[in-house]
């Protein structure tokens, strides 16, 4: 549970004159709660009044494991038998109606919405609580950036599994299945994301699909891949070379390589970042291969693997200590190569430090 960002979200409904609160995006529920689920097409739900106690709502086959998380307000659920949104406005309007509740616009479903606004025809629903929610998160507290560390270890550790599995003829899907089935063996429970493993000219897809492309000598093998630890995220991005790599694509990661260093180098407290997405980019479009690297230079990570903010030219946001997020420059060559190179970190007060620690000197596997 995490109460000094609940006291932050309360001091913003008070400003707002906001009476009530609904979280229903289930990564927000965990960061507030400490509570992590997936509901599927069941009810979850966090309420936070202004001026009462918060309340979790769950499934009811739910109930117990909230009461254990370290969520330390009541817990209320509902069976499949029952109408959920019925027992919410009933708890809700025990505590008086509220004139004013702010819900997240990104995650709740319109028909949910028709339903909440059916219990409170009274209540003005315009407030978006969503972009507050995003903003809190943008700095993260020592307990955070620990988590955010001890993830990052295990990314780590993915990726030393992922470079053993390698040899000629053994099949993306294949290398894969080893890097989840070995991490699943060591406790963990879930990939922050679809692991990608990606060989040859497959590479030069930034979001490819692994499959039955098997390594051949001469092939850069990109390896995309996080995990989920006690509710947070590591995302973390290497480029191998299966046997002697040609002087192209040598010269190609080198370029990556050289992007990436200056952009975790220009990372401090006060750069904004637009202005770090543009030293990345200056450095490939330097070489002559600023179309190739055709997305954002990073995103944010926390209890999602992507989170508020972008790093895209044009972004004013200024860099503050605290804040975590992305460095992948790359550069995607269609039916030729592919080079993505990718670390997360956190801003220290003059820098940065990385959650990931595999090396970036081009690895040469025989
Ligand atoms: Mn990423
Ligand atoms: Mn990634």
């Amino acid at each position: 549970m995490n109460q000094e960002k609940m006291n932050d979200l309360k001091n913003w409904m008070n400003t707002e004159g906001i009476e009530l609160t609904y979280i229903s995006d289930p990564g927000h529920i965990a960061y507030f709660s400490g509570y992590e689920s997936d509901p599927h097409e069941r009810v979850l739900a966090l309420f936070i009044p202004l001026n009462h106690e918060p309340f979790l709502f769950t499934p009811a086959l739910e109930i117990e494991d909230a009461e254990n998380s370290s969520w330390s307000y009541p817990v209320y659920g509902y069976l499949d038998s029952e109408n959920p949104w019925q027992k919410i406005a009933d708890l809700i309007q025990q505590q008086g109606i509220p004139k004013k509740i702010a819900t997240e616009k990104e995650a709740l479903t319109v028909a949910r919405y028709d339903i909440l606004t059916q219990y409170f025809t009274n209540s003005d629903f315009s407030a978006n609580v969503t972009p507050v929610i995003e903003k809190l998160q943008l700095q993260k507290t020592p307990d955070e950036i620990s988590k955010l560390m001890a993830a990052g270890d295990w990314a780590d550790v993915a990726l030393e599994i992922g470079f053993k599995a390698i040899a000629a003829g053994v099949k993306e899907q294949e290398i894969l299945a080893e890097i989840e089935y070995q991490l699943k063996r060591k406790g963990v429970r879930s990939m922050s994301f679809d692991t990608l493993v990606l060989t040859g000219k497959n590479a030069a897809s930034p979001h490819g699909a692994p499959g039955n492309t098997a390594v051949a000598d001469g092939d850069l093998v990109l390896f995309d891949l996080g995990v989920v630890w006690n509710g947070y995220c590591s995302d973390v991005t290497r480029t191998v070379a299966y046997k002697e790599p040609t002087d192209f694509q040598k010269e190609i990661y080198n370029i990556v390589l050289e992007a990436q260093l200056k952009a975790m180098d220009a990372v401090k407290p006060g750069i904004t970042a637009g202005e770090l997405d543009e030293v990345a980019r200056d450095v490939i479009s330097g070489y002559g291969y600023g179309e190739y690297f055709n997305h954002r230079l990073g995103h944010g990570i926390g209890t999602t693997v992507h989170e508020y903010p972008s790093l895209i030219t044009g972004n004013d946001l200024v860099i503050e200590e605290g804040m975590c997020f992305s460095i992948e420059p790359g550069i995607y060559i269609p039916g030729k190569v592919g080079v993505r190179i990718e670390d997360c970190l956190h801003v220290t007060k003059n820098g940065c430090e990385a959650f990931t620690k595999t090396s970036k000197d081009l690895l040469v596997l025989h």
